[in-house]
C-alpha cells in the first residue's frame, strides 16, 4: 500500500510571518493519516523544520544543484538541504524548466545527488496545453519521465507529480479521465522500468489547481497518490481540507 502525500510548495511566496501557517497546519493536523511536506522559500527552511519539532510534518527544498558543492553562486547543494533538516526537493518543476531552460537530464543528475544525500525526490512532469491539444501528451510524459527519473529511484525516495502546465495557477484542471490516463501511463512505465515492486510503490501526485472544491474528485482517480498543491497551500485554511480530503479517499 502506497501511503497518500500531501505536498504543497509555496515557491517564492512567505517571509517569517508565513511560519504561523506551519503551526495552523500542524494543529488541525496533528496526528495526519497522510504524509504532510511543505517546501517553503529557502530563507525560511531552517524556522520551517524548527516549527515542524520533527513531528509528522516533512520540510523541503524547492530546488538543489547536481554538484555536491563548489563555485556556484546562488546555488543550493542537496547535502545544504539535508543539513538544515530537510527531507525532500522538489526537482523539474515547470518554473524551473521554463525559466532556468533546465532540461530533464538536468534533473536527472540533481535526483541522482538528492538521492545520494538522502533525500526523496518529488519530480515534476508536465505537457504545455499545445502539446495536449496536439495529442502529444503521452509522448511527452513518456520522454520526461525516462529522462528525469535516474537509476537510483526506489519507492521510497521517487515521487512523480504529474503537472499539466496549462493547469498551474490557472484555476483549470484536466478532466478525471484525463488525470487517469496519465497516471495509469506513468505506473505502467515505472513497472516496466524498475519492476512491479518498485513501480507499484512510486507516489503518484497530481498538481494544478488543486482546492478545497476539486481535491475529493481528483483523489478519486486511480493511481492518483495525492497532490503537490501551490497557491492553495499557502493558507493552512486552505490547505488542511485538501489533506482532509486526501485522508478521506
Ligand atoms: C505548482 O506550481 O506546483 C502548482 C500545482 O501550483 P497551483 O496549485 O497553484 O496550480
Amino acid at each position: 500500500m502506497r501511503r497518500k502525500l500531501a505536498a504543497g510548495n509555496w515557491k517564492m511566496n512567505g517571509t517569517s510571518a508565513a511560519l504561523g501557517e506551519l503551526a495552523a497546519l500542524q494543529e488541525a493536523h496533528p496526528d495526519p493519516a497522510v504524509d504532510l511536506l511543505i517546501c517553503p522559500p529557502a530563507t525560511l527552511l531552517s524556522a520551517a523544520v524548527q516549527e515542524a519539532h520533527n513531528g509528522p510534518l516533512m520540510i523541503g527544498g524547492q530546488d538543489c544543484h547536481e554538484k555536491t558543492d563548489g563555485a556556484h553562486t546562488g546555488d543550493i547543494s542537496a547535502e545544504m538541504l539535508r543539513d538544515v533538516g530537510a527531507r525532500a526537493v522538489i526537482l523539474g518543476h515547470s518554473e524551473r524548466r521554463a525559466g532556468y531552460h533546465e532540461t530533464s537530464e538536468d534533473v536527472r543528475a540533481k535526483a541522482r545527488t538528492a538521492h545520494a544525500a538522502g533525500l526523496m525526490t518529488v519530480i515534476c512532469l508536465g505537457e504545455s496545453l499545445i502539446q495536449r491539444e496536439a495529442t502529444n501528451t503521452l509522448d511527452i510524459i513518456g520522454a520526461q519521465l525516462s529522462l528525469s527519473v535516474p537509476d537510483t529511484s526506489t519507492g521510497e525516495n521517487l515521487v512523480v507529480a504529474y503537472e499539466p502546465i496549462w493547469a498551474i495557477g490557472s484555476g483549470q484542471t484536466p478532466t478525471p479521465d484525463q488525470i487517469g490516463e496519465v497516471h495509469d501511463f506513468m505506473r505502467t512505465r515505472l513497472e516496466r522500468r524498475f519492476g512491479a515492486g518498485v513501480g507499484r510503490s512510486v507516489r503518484l501526485l497530481y498538481g494544478g489547481s488543486v482546492k478545497p472544491e476539486n481535491a475529493a474528485e481528483i483523489f478519486a482517480v486511480s493511481n492518483v497518490d495525492g497532490a503537490l498543491v501551490g497557491g492553495a497551500s499557502l493558507k493552512a485554511a486552505d490547505f488542511a481540507p485538501i489533506i482532509r480530503a486526501l485522508e478521506n479517499a
